[in-house]
């Protein structure tokens, strides 16, 4: 770790962001440097990325590519990233180069379901209960720990439920696990939730801690459907889950922004089901609703600047647009929402293509 980049001096304005991914949240990181006069250079293996449209240089090569990511981090006053799966061969070049942020902890943190969890519950928070499954045997000594019904999950590279089965049963479990070939598991204990929310926080360069007010979050298929702000949580709630993301992060020495998705039980309890080292989709009403958004604010961590106001002055409702229901951009403009579209080249199931935000003078 010795080797790894820190950051002396903030990058002024007219220094330069670099940032690994050029999907939309790349896009609207993007959008916030340019409005505090940073350049940006963005970094995608795919050649028509939507942040692409959107920033002042761009490179088209593979993760894996450590010529390719040398050459652009050489261009770059701070580099960051704007999805977890990044390789760690990956980080630890750019790191080694250039001040990066989520740090390289973090990132592994994250990117391993069973070393989250195991992380979190190392630091007295709650999550489901968890065991590991590395083979059939596992299986099904871990559904008879766990009791069921359960949720299997690959360790790595899952996202909106991909890499998770259902299983009630010990055999449901041993075939779940055969579906998954075999690739290393957990199994977790299904938690009849109450609703599910998320907290946003940010952690400055210099360990300034500032969040957002938690959203509550409904699903569709797996996918953010809606993220409603204020949630439905008490103002105790509210405070533990600014505190659940300000022991996580300042565990992690973490700078930037990170979102924590939370499982709200009947009886109140919050359970932590998932670290998220990067600007989050139950977030993007702060654009709107708020002074300085999540994604200026990952932009300002980052950079080493002061933090900016989180506070929300709205109430806020923000709605993806999931594959069709971008299609009609006339009907969406005229909603009165704030709408925001990705500029992706085609519209695909399940795809997200943009999202709306709708305010209401501030309830509470
Ligand atoms: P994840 O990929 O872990 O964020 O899971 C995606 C979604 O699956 C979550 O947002 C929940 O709706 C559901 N889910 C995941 N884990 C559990 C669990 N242990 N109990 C109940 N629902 C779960």
């Amino acid at each position: 770790m010795s080797d790894v980049k820190l950051l002396s001096t903030p990058v002024p304005p007219g220094g330069t962001i670099g940032i690994l991914g050029g999907g939309q949240l790349g896009r609207m990181l993007a959008m916030a440097a340019a409005r505090l006069g940073l350049k940006v250079h963005i970094y995608s293996d795919v050649a028509d990325a939507p942040a692409f449209q959107v920033c002042d240089i761009h490179t088209v090569a593979p993760y894996e590519d450590d010529a390719a990511l040398k050459k652009f981090t050489a261009t770059c006053d701070a580099v960051t990233y704007e999805f977890e799966n990044v390789p760690s061969k990956a980080a630890s070049v750019l790191a080694t180069i250039k001040p990066t942020n989520p740090n390289a902890k973090a990132l592994a943190v994250a990117q391993d379901r069973f070393d989250e969890k195991s992380f979190v519950t190392s630091l007295g928070l709650k999550t489901a209960p968890f065991v590991a499954v590395n083979s059939p045997e596992d299986a099904v000594a871990a559904f008879a720990k766990i009791g069921g019904p359960a949720v299997l999950k690959t360790r790595r590279l899952g996202y909106d439920g991909k890499g998770q089965a259902k299983v009630k049963s010990a055999d449901e479990c041993k075939a779940a696990f055969a579906s998954f070939k075999s690739v290393p598991s957990i199994l977790e204990g299904f938690v009849a939730f109450g609703f599910e929310a998320s907290i946003v926080a940010v952690r400055g360069a210099d360990g300034q801690f500032a969040a957002y007010d938690p959203a509550e979050n409904i699903h569709e298929n797996h996918i953010l459907a809606r993220s409603i702000v204020p949630a439905r949580l008490t103002a105790k709630q509210v405070d533990d889950t600014k505190t659940i993301a300000k022991k996580i992060a300042g565990a992690l020495d973490y700078v930037g922004v990170l979102g924590v998705e939370l499982f709200v039980q009947k009886d109140g309890t919050l359970l932590v089901n998932e670290i998220a080292p990067r600007v989050h989709n139950s977030g993007h009403w702060t654009i709107e609703a708020c002074i300085v958004s999540q994604f200026e604010n990952h932009i300002r961590a980052i950079a080493g600047w002061p933090l900016g106001s989180t506070e929300r002055h709205s109430d806020a409702m923000m709605e993806n647009l999931i594959g069709e229901q971008a299609a009609d951009f006339k009907a969406l403009a005229a909603k009165g929402g704030g709408l925001h579209l990705y500029g992706k080249s085609e519209i695909r199931a399940g795809r997200k293509m943009g999202h709306i935000t709708y305010l209401k003078p501030r309830s509470n």
